[in-house]
């Protein structure tokens, strides 16, 4: 029996996992514990799903809001309504006061859960890639039906909530140049809650596990947010990590070197390997795969010695130019591309300095 079960195993491996997304072009890959990861809507998407609903970091392009949306509630209904493995049914059962009903049972012949709604949105940046789907992911339409529910279910508040800190909202509010009454990021898109301390928490459990969204000052931006999912171990790191590139640096919006590498010292100081710096808390970055610690340290390393790199040419007084002449980056530029904006992000952190 346990043969038939292993074969059945390796062959759900190897001919067909189940599939967790119901688009084709959006993907989700189980993390650990309650959390998701949701990738092919702009930036990465992380969901905590399960009783107390859907909660977001991130919320993708807006126009990929949609389908995020029908994604989330999809997932929400299925991991929900799983009913707990049973391999026993009926009278004989050990230990199952039940009969021929049974907890396990009863899921199975119930009609499907319904679908939880969207509680909260977490924004780790400004970035519309991030949180350009804000307005549609944290508006539960009323009297819409989502799976043949009608929206929002009773009891449950008609819209999320949306998190970040306070610099994202002072930046969307922001008169556009030039203009008295146009702001730079339409209001609806806003986010609902700010703060501006260090460190932030739900003040409650959400899905059974604390979230604590961290501050991280002037490193992508001035207004980048990490979270961290305490039961299921879970960091979100946003555009703070983005292994598919080198550190995009955004001076105008605040960005700086000395950040990104506090942050990524941050990442890498919550962190706790597994075995040997594998495995153990999984670390979601802003764009491209999902990471351990030990992906992170290397990734840390490479920008710490760079910033060594041009540093050090700084102190011999040697321009930019002179600078991207030498080629500090040489050695990583087959892995992250082309190093321009990264060595001027540097030069010019440590000018101001
Ligand atoms: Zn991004």
């Amino acid at each position: 029996m346990k043969r038939i079960a292993l074969f059945l195993g390796l062959a759900a491996l190897g001919f067909g996992q189940v599939e967790l997304s119901t688009d084709p072009s959006l993907h989700v890959l189980p993390v650990q514990g309650n959390i998701y990861m949701l990738v092919g809507a702009g930036g990465n998407i992380a969901m905590s799903v399960g009783n107390d609903g859907i909660l977001l970091v991130d919320s993708g392009k807006a126009e990929m809001a949609d389908r995020v949306l029908k994604v989330s509630l999809d997932l929400a209904t299925r991991v929900v309504g799983t009913p707990m493995p049973n391999s026993c049914l009926g009278l004989r059962c050990p230990a199952a006061p039940y009969g021929w009903s049974s907890p396990s049972l009863n899921a199975r012949i119930s009609s499907p859960a319904r679908p939880k709604p969207i509680r909260y949105i977490i924004n780790t940046s400004i970035d519309a890639d991030h949180a350009g789907g804000n307005a549609r992911l944290a508006e539960l339409p009323k009297d819409s039906k989502i799976l043949g529910v009608t929206f929002p279910p009773v009891g449950v508040a008609p819209s999320a909530n949306v998190i970040s800190h306070e610099n994202v909202l002072n930046r969307m509010s922001a008169n556009k140049p030039g203009s008295k009454d146009q702001t730079m990021v339409d209001s609806s898109q806003w986010p609902t809650d700010t703060f501006h301390v260090a460190k932030y928490k739900l003040s409650e459990f959400f899905n059974g596990e604390g979230v604590q969204i961290m501050y991280q000052p002037d490193a992508h931006t001035d207004g980048d947010s990490m979270v961290y999912f305490r039961y299921s171990d879970v960091i979100v790191a946003g555009d703070i990590l983005n292994p598919t590139s080198y550190p995009v640096i955004d001076l105008e919006k605040g960005g700086s070197y000395q950040g990104i590498l506090a942050g990524l010292n941050a990442i890498l100081d919550l962190s706790i390997a597994e075995f040997r710096s594998q495995g153990g808390t999984m670390i979601i970055p802003g764009h491209g795969r999902l990471m351990d610690s030990g992906d992170v340290a290397n990734y840390r390393n490479m920008v710490q010695i760079i910033g060594d790199r041009v540093q050090d040419l700084l102190s011999k007084g040697r321009t930019l130019a002179q600078i991207k002449a030498a080629k500090p980056t040489l050695d990583y530029d087959g892995i992250y591309g082309s190093p321009d904006a990264f060595i001027e992000a540097i030069v010019k952190s440590f000018q101001k300095k």
